[in-house]
Protein backbone atom coordinates (compact mmCIF):
# COMPACT_ATOMS: atom_id res chain seq x y z
CA UNK A 1 0.00 0.00 0.00
CA UNK A 2 1.42 3.51 -1.03
CA UNK A 3 1.83 6.42 1.83
CA UNK A 4 2.54 8.89 -1.34
CA UNK A 5 -0.59 10.93 -0.86
CA UNK A 6 -1.53 10.36 2.77
CA UNK A 7 -2.55 13.46 4.27
CA UNK A 8 -2.80 11.97 8.06
CA UNK A 9 -0.44 9.49 9.41
CA UNK A 10 0.02 8.45 13.40
CA UNK A 11 3.18 9.51 14.65
CA UNK A 12 4.93 7.57 17.54
CA UNK A 13 7.76 8.66 19.24
CA UNK A 14 9.02 6.17 21.85
CA UNK A 15 11.45 7.10 24.54
CA UNK A 16 13.55 5.44 27.17
CA UNK A 17 10.80 6.42 29.57
CA UNK A 18 7.44 7.27 27.81
CA UNK A 19 6.06 6.17 24.34
CA UNK A 20 4.29 9.30 23.00
CA UNK A 21 1.83 8.72 19.90
CA UNK A 22 -0.35 11.27 17.83
CA UNK A 23 -2.63 11.47 14.69
CA UNK A 24 -1.21 13.83 12.39
CA UNK A 25 -1.99 16.33 9.63
CA UNK A 26 0.09 16.99 6.75
CA UNK A 27 0.41 20.69 8.35
CA UNK A 28 2.34 18.83 11.75
CA UNK A 29 -1.07 19.69 13.61
CA UNK A 30 -1.67 17.07 16.28
CA UNK A 31 -5.19 16.18 16.17
CA UNK A 32 -5.17 13.83 19.06
CA UNK A 33 -2.42 11.98 21.61
CA UNK A 34 -1.98 9.14 23.58
CA UNK A 35 0.71 8.84 26.35
CA UNK A 36 2.12 5.76 27.80
CA UNK A 37 5.19 4.55 30.02
CA UNK A 38 7.67 2.32 27.73
CA UNK A 39 8.12 -1.08 28.76
CA UNK A 40 12.35 -0.54 27.99
CA UNK A 41 13.12 -4.52 29.09
CA UNK A 42 10.33 -5.64 27.08
CA UNK A 43 11.08 -5.18 23.23
CA UNK A 44 7.94 -7.37 22.29
CA UNK A 45 6.11 -5.33 24.96
CA UNK A 46 6.69 -2.48 22.90
CA UNK A 47 5.77 -3.65 19.76
CA UNK A 48 2.27 -4.57 20.86
CA UNK A 49 1.65 -0.86 22.96
CA UNK A 50 3.21 0.63 19.33
CA UNK A 51 0.45 -1.35 17.65
CA UNK A 52 -2.16 -0.66 20.23
CA UNK A 53 -1.38 3.09 20.18
CA UNK A 54 -2.13 3.54 16.13
CA UNK A 55 -4.64 1.04 16.47
CA UNK A 56 -6.61 3.71 18.55
CA UNK A 57 -5.77 6.90 16.85
CA UNK A 58 -6.37 5.39 13.17
CA UNK A 59 -9.40 6.46 11.54
CA UNK A 60 -12.14 4.25 11.51
CA UNK A 61 -13.35 5.40 7.73
CA UNK A 62 -13.55 2.24 5.46
CA UNK A 63 -10.61 2.00 3.08
CA UNK A 64 -8.59 4.75 4.95
CA UNK A 65 -5.15 3.76 5.41
CA UNK A 66 -3.10 5.95 7.50
CA UNK A 67 0.55 5.40 7.27
CA UNK A 68 2.38 4.83 11.18
CA UNK A 69 6.12 6.48 11.57
CA UNK A 70 8.04 5.29 14.55
CA UNK A 71 10.87 7.30 15.75
CA UNK A 72 13.68 6.25 18.66
CA UNK A 73 17.20 6.73 19.91
CA UNK A 74 19.23 4.57 18.39
CA UNK A 75 21.43 3.37 15.19
CA UNK A 76 18.47 1.85 12.76
CA UNK A 77 19.43 1.09 9.21
CA UNK A 78 17.13 1.47 5.76
CA UNK A 79 15.39 -1.71 6.62
CA UNK A 80 14.21 -0.31 9.97
CA UNK A 81 16.24 -2.97 12.06
CA UNK A 82 17.81 -1.44 15.20
CA UNK A 83 20.86 -2.10 15.34
CA UNK A 84 22.29 -0.77 18.70
CA UNK A 85 19.79 1.47 21.12
CA UNK A 86 21.23 3.45 23.99
CA UNK A 87 18.03 3.07 26.11
CA UNK A 88 16.07 0.05 25.04
CA UNK A 89 16.83 -3.75 25.08
CA UNK A 90 16.81 -3.45 20.92
CA UNK A 91 20.27 -5.32 19.65
CA UNK A 92 19.99 -6.20 15.97
CA UNK A 93 16.43 -5.81 16.48
CA UNK A 94 14.07 -6.23 13.30
CA UNK A 95 11.84 -3.55 14.49
CA UNK A 96 10.18 -2.25 11.71
CA UNK A 97 9.03 -5.88 10.36
CA UNK A 98 7.86 -6.77 13.59
CA UNK A 99 5.83 -3.62 13.81
CA UNK A 100 3.99 -4.26 10.11
CA UNK A 101 3.38 -7.96 11.34
CA UNK A 102 0.85 -6.24 13.81
CA UNK A 103 -0.34 -3.13 12.16
CA UNK A 104 -2.51 -3.04 9.23
CA UNK A 105 -0.94 -0.12 7.27
CA UNK A 106 2.69 1.06 5.88
CA UNK A 107 5.30 1.49 9.25
CA UNK A 108 8.50 3.32 8.64
CA UNK A 109 10.93 3.37 11.78
CA UNK A 110 13.70 5.97 12.22
CA UNK A 111 16.03 7.46 14.70
CA UNK A 112 14.35 10.26 16.74
CA UNK A 113 16.97 13.01 15.34
CA UNK A 114 16.12 12.35 11.38
CA UNK A 115 12.12 12.19 12.60
CA UNK A 116 12.95 15.66 13.80
CA UNK A 117 15.29 16.84 10.92
CA UNK A 118 12.20 16.07 8.96
CA UNK A 119 9.92 17.39 10.49
CA UNK A 120 11.86 20.52 11.44
CA UNK A 121 12.39 20.67 7.38
CA UNK A 122 8.82 20.12 6.51
CA UNK A 123 6.57 22.49 9.20
CA UNK A 124 9.25 23.54 11.55
CA UNK A 125 12.35 26.20 11.63
CA UNK A 126 13.85 25.42 8.57
CA UNK A 127 10.62 25.08 6.23
CA UNK A 128 11.37 26.99 3.58
CA UNK A 129 14.95 25.41 3.28
CA UNK A 130 15.09 23.43 -0.17
CA UNK A 131 18.71 22.37 -0.65
CA UNK A 132 20.31 21.56 2.59
CA UNK A 133 19.49 21.65 6.45
CA UNK A 134 21.27 20.12 9.69
CA UNK A 135 19.54 19.06 12.98
CA UNK A 136 20.84 18.65 16.06
CA UNK A 137 19.45 17.59 19.46
CA UNK A 138 21.19 18.47 22.54
CA UNK A 139 20.23 16.60 25.37
CA UNK A 140 21.71 14.00 27.16
CA UNK A 141 23.40 13.21 24.38
CA UNK A 142 23.60 14.88 20.96
CA UNK A 143 21.36 13.48 17.95
CA UNK A 144 21.97 14.36 14.63
CA UNK A 145 19.95 14.36 10.99
CA UNK A 146 20.20 16.07 7.68
CA UNK A 147 18.28 16.82 5.06
CA UNK A 148 20.15 17.49 1.24
CA UNK A 149 17.80 18.17 -1.60
CA UNK A 150 15.01 17.13 -0.46
CA UNK A 151 15.68 13.69 1.15
CA UNK A 152 16.88 12.83 5.27
CA UNK A 153 20.33 11.71 4.32
CA UNK A 154 20.76 8.41 5.03
CA UNK A 155 24.01 7.01 4.18
CA UNK A 156 24.78 4.01 2.19
CA UNK A 157 22.95 1.99 5.27
CA UNK A 158 20.79 4.35 6.71
CA UNK A 159 23.23 5.04 10.11
CA UNK A 160 24.42 8.61 8.27
CA UNK A 161 24.17 12.12 9.99
CA UNK A 162 25.12 10.53 13.96
CA UNK A 163 26.70 13.86 14.22
CA UNK A 164 26.79 13.90 17.83
CA UNK A 165 29.89 11.10 17.35
CA UNK A 166 31.86 13.44 15.49
CA UNK A 167 35.10 13.33 17.34
CA UNK A 168 36.23 16.80 18.10
CA UNK A 169 38.43 16.11 20.59
CA UNK A 170 40.64 13.03 19.95
CA UNK A 171 42.34 11.91 23.57
CA UNK A 172 39.41 13.97 24.93
CA UNK A 173 38.94 13.29 28.53
CA UNK A 174 35.30 11.77 28.71
CA UNK A 175 34.29 8.12 27.29
CA UNK A 176 31.60 8.44 24.86
CA UNK A 177 28.35 5.96 25.16
CA UNK A 178 29.52 4.62 22.02
CA UNK A 179 32.98 4.38 22.96
CA UNK A 180 35.29 6.36 21.79
CA UNK A 181 36.65 9.42 23.30
CA UNK A 182 36.48 13.02 22.38
CA UNK A 183 33.12 12.80 20.80
CA UNK A 184 30.96 16.29 19.67
CA UNK A 185 28.32 14.75 22.51
CA UNK A 186 30.87 14.09 25.32
CA UNK A 187 31.36 18.05 25.70
CA UNK A 188 28.29 19.63 23.86
CA UNK A 189 25.23 17.83 25.56
CA UNK A 190 23.25 18.51 29.06
CA UNK A 191 25.47 16.02 30.21
CA UNK A 192 28.79 17.49 29.72
CA UNK A 193 27.26 21.05 31.07
CA UNK A 194 26.51 18.99 34.31
CA UNK A 195 29.87 17.14 34.28
CA UNK A 196 32.06 20.91 33.19
CA UNK A 197 30.40 22.36 36.48
CA UNK A 198 30.71 19.46 38.64
CA UNK A 199 34.63 19.38 37.76
CA UNK A 200 35.06 23.22 38.35
CA UNK A 201 33.31 22.61 41.90
CA UNK A 202 35.39 19.55 42.47
CA UNK A 203 39.32 21.24 41.60
CA UNK A 204 38.59 24.45 43.21
CA UNK A 205 38.33 26.38 39.91
CA UNK A 206 34.42 27.29 40.38
CA UNK A 207 34.46 31.33 41.62
CA UNK A 208 33.53 30.76 45.74
CA UNK A 209 30.25 33.08 44.99
CA UNK A 210 28.78 30.44 42.72
CA UNK A 211 24.84 29.46 43.71
CA UNK A 212 26.16 25.72 42.94
CA UNK A 213 28.39 25.20 46.03
CA UNK A 214 25.06 25.10 47.77
CA UNK A 215 23.81 21.95 45.56
CA UNK A 216 24.51 18.53 46.67
CA UNK A 217 26.61 16.94 43.70
CA UNK A 218 24.06 14.89 42.54
CA UNK A 219 21.91 17.82 41.58
CA UNK A 220 24.83 19.68 39.55
CA UNK A 221 22.97 18.72 36.10
CA UNK A 222 22.71 20.43 32.61
CA UNK A 223 19.20 21.65 33.93
CA UNK A 224 20.52 23.14 37.52
CA UNK A 225 23.33 25.05 36.08
CA UNK A 226 21.13 26.22 33.19
CA UNK A 227 18.46 27.63 36.37
CA UNK A 228 21.47 29.50 37.58
CA UNK A 229 22.79 31.06 34.72
CA UNK A 230 19.18 32.10 33.78
CA UNK A 231 19.46 33.76 37.13
CA UNK A 232 22.69 35.35 36.66
CA UNK A 233 25.18 33.16 37.95
CA UNK A 234 28.28 33.49 36.29
CA UNK A 235 29.90 30.30 36.81
CA UNK A 236 26.92 28.69 35.40
CA UNK A 237 27.26 30.49 32.56
CA UNK A 238 31.16 30.22 32.27
CA UNK A 239 29.83 26.48 32.14
CA UNK A 240 27.56 27.22 29.25
CA UNK A 241 29.88 29.28 27.20
CA UNK A 242 32.42 26.30 27.26
CA UNK A 243 29.40 24.07 26.31
CA UNK A 244 28.26 26.35 23.49
CA UNK A 245 31.43 26.90 22.08
CA UNK A 246 32.11 23.21 22.14
CA UNK A 247 28.62 22.90 20.13
CA UNK A 248 30.19 26.25 17.35
CA UNK A 249 33.12 23.63 16.97
CA UNK A 250 30.64 20.64 15.84
CA UNK A 251 28.71 22.94 14.19
CA UNK A 252 31.88 24.60 12.26
CA UNK A 253 32.96 21.21 10.81
CA UNK A 254 29.31 20.58 9.65
CA UNK A 255 29.62 23.83 7.60
CA UNK A 256 32.58 22.80 6.33
CA UNK A 257 31.58 19.71 5.36
CA UNK A 258 28.15 20.10 3.82
CA UNK A 259 27.48 23.63 3.62
CA UNK A 260 23.81 23.55 5.09
CA UNK A 261 21.49 26.95 4.34
CA UNK A 262 20.74 26.33 7.94
CA UNK A 263 21.57 24.91 11.58
CA UNK A 264 18.57 23.86 13.65
CA UNK A 265 18.95 23.33 17.43
CA UNK A 266 17.00 21.48 19.39
CA UNK A 267 16.74 18.86 22.60
CA UNK A 268 16.52 19.68 26.26
CA UNK A 269 19.41 21.64 26.57
CA UNK A 270 18.00 24.55 24.57
CA UNK A 271 16.48 25.51 27.89
CA UNK A 272 19.73 27.64 27.98
CA UNK A 273 18.54 29.45 24.32
CA UNK A 274 20.87 32.12 23.64
CA UNK A 275 23.27 30.62 26.05
CA UNK A 276 24.51 28.01 24.53
CA UNK A 277 23.51 29.33 21.05
CA UNK A 278 25.60 32.96 21.40
CA UNK A 279 29.44 31.30 22.36
CA UNK A 280 27.96 28.14 19.55
CA UNK A 281 27.73 31.05 16.60
CA UNK A 282 30.96 32.72 17.57
CA UNK A 283 32.94 29.62 17.93
CA UNK A 284 31.36 27.79 14.52
CA UNK A 285 32.18 31.48 12.98
CA UNK A 286 35.88 31.56 13.58
CA UNK A 287 36.21 28.07 12.58
CA UNK A 288 34.52 28.34 9.39
CA UNK A 289 36.75 27.47 6.01
CA UNK A 290 37.34 31.11 3.31
CA UNK A 291 36.34 33.46 6.74
CA UNK A 292 35.38 36.73 5.59
CA UNK A 293 33.97 35.11 1.96
CA UNK A 294 30.98 33.33 3.13
CA UNK A 295 28.74 33.58 6.08
CA UNK A 296 28.20 31.12 9.10
CA UNK A 297 24.57 30.22 8.13
CA UNK A 298 21.59 31.01 10.87
CA UNK A 299 21.99 28.82 13.57
CA UNK A 300 18.70 28.56 15.42
CA UNK A 301 16.14 27.13 17.84
CA UNK A 302 14.23 24.59 17.21
CA UNK A 303 10.32 24.97 17.05
CA UNK A 304 9.07 21.69 17.29
CA UNK A 305 10.05 20.93 20.81
CA UNK A 306 7.79 18.46 22.71
CA UNK A 307 6.08 17.29 19.67
CA UNK A 308 9.19 17.10 17.32
CA UNK A 309 9.27 13.41 17.22
CA UNK A 310 5.89 12.31 16.55
CA UNK A 311 5.17 15.04 14.58
CA UNK A 312 8.57 14.36 12.45
CA UNK A 313 7.59 10.63 12.27
CA UNK A 314 4.29 11.03 10.82
CA UNK A 315 5.33 13.81 8.23
CA UNK A 316 8.36 11.12 7.47
CA UNK A 317 5.54 8.61 6.98
CA UNK A 318 3.44 10.59 4.82
CA UNK A 319 6.18 11.48 2.48
CA UNK A 320 6.65 9.28 -0.70
CA UNK A 321 8.69 6.58 -0.59
CA UNK A 322 12.45 7.12 -1.78
CA UNK A 323 13.18 6.18 -5.06
ZN1 LIG B 1 30.39 8.78 20.54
Amino acid sequence: VAAGNATLAVGVDVGGTKVAAGLVGADGSVMQRLRRDTPATDAKGISDLVAKLAEQLSPKQRGMVVPVGVGAAGLIDRDGVVRFAPNIDWADYPLREELQDRIDAPVIVDNDANVAAWGEYCVGAAAGVTDCMVMLTVGTGVGGGMVLDDRLLRGSHGLAAELGHLIVDEGGQFLCGCGNHGCLETVASGTAVGRFALQGLEEGSAPRDSVLHDLDRSQITGKSVTVAAHAGDAYAREVLDRVGTWLGVGIASICNAFDPALVVVGGGAMQAGELLLRPARAAAEARLIGKGHRRLPPVVRAQLTDDAGLVGAALLAMAPAPA
